[in-house]
């Protein structure tokens, strides 16, 4: 039987951690979310991390607007966070309306200010290595999982499915920032079985309820479900088939309650990261 990874209790206690080192500043570090539309679930997103935010004694500012904005429209409203200096973090909730193109949009954020590494030059710092502002969420979530559980990737197999901006493209160049040996795999792989078989850790980021069967996974490897997908009562499934695969692997993620929880913790993390980093004289005393 697998040690059952608690995404809830590493996230707690991380959030305590920042939680108490922001009570040392006397300063509040701030987050900035643009919202576009009433998506509900969107809304919901937003919501958790303006309350989250609260709770930490951060400053949160949410900006709501309305679905038919122009691009240029939202581009302003962009720049007037980067050119204000109480603001250290910039999150744009997407996904954004059709008519507005994503790509501009991130590339407005200021790359000092982009929360969510989701910037194309502080995504290029990663794929070269070099220091980074902050990393990308969820991604620097699992690693932080990994880390709490004494989970050393150096040298080891690690398999990521799903090649989004947001998780496996980032987390596959982390990984071999620190040395595992990566496999990206997506929708177009052949023989995904025989590459999954081969992982040491195993991350799936697919979103389809019980894509990851027994018969793919080593015995005795680490396996992290990033996975979500809610059905038509509102239960929440992740990618692995939890109950066959958890008595012959080391570690795995629940869902709900593995990896969920760690985004928005690194979200707050960075936060406080940014404001480190935008007021060094005032903290670096
Ligand atoms: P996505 O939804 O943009 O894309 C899915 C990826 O899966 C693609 O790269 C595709 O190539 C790959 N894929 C699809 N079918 C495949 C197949 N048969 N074989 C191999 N690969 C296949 O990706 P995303 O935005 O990273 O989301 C993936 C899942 O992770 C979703 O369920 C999402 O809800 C969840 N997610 C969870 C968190 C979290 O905090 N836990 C954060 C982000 C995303």
């Amino acid at each position: 039987m697998a040690v059952i990874i608690d995404g809830k209790a590493v996230s707690k206690k991380i959030l305590e951690q920042v939680k108490k080192e922001t009570e040392g500043f006397g300063k509040k570090p701030c987050l900035a979310v643009i919202i576009v539309g009433g998506d509900p679930a969107s809304k919901i997103y937003v919501n958790n991390k303006r309350k989250t935010a609260l709770e930490l004694g951060f400053e949160s500012i949410v900006k709501e607007l309305p679905e038919n904005i122009s691009e240029s429209g939202l581009i302003e409203e962009i720049e007037k966070l980067n050119n204000d200096g109480k603001v250290n973090a910039i999150l744009v909730q997407l996904p954004l309306p059709k008519h507005i193109n994503s790509e501009k949009i991130i590339e407005t954020i200021k790359p000092g200010k982009d929360v969510d590494c989701f910037h194309p030059s502080n995504v290029g710092k990663i794929a070269v290595n070099s220091e980074v502002f902050v990393y990308p969420c969820t991604p620097k979530g699992i690693l932080s999982l990994l880390e709490e559980y004494g989970i050393s990737v150096e040298g080891k197999n690690a398999v990521v499915i799903g090649r989004s901006n947001i998780v496996g493209r980032p987390l596959s160049m982390m990984l071999v920032n620190k040395n595992a040996t990566v496999t990206l795999c997506h929708s177009k792989t052949q023989n995904l079985k025989e590459i999954t078989k081969s992982a040491d850790i195993l991350i799936s980021a697919v979103g389809k309820p019980k894509f990851i069967k027994r018969e793919m996974v080593k015995d005795g490897a680490v396996v992290i479900d990033v996975g979500i997908t809610r059905d038509e009562q509102g239960k929440l499934s992740g990618d692995v088939d939890f109950e066959s695969v958890k008595d012959t692997v080391s570690f795995i993620t629940p869902v709900p309650g593995g990896v969920g929880p760690m985004t928005i913790c690194s979200l707050m993390q960075n936060t406080l990261e940014l404001f480190k980093q935008q007021n060094q004289r005032f903290w670096k005393k």
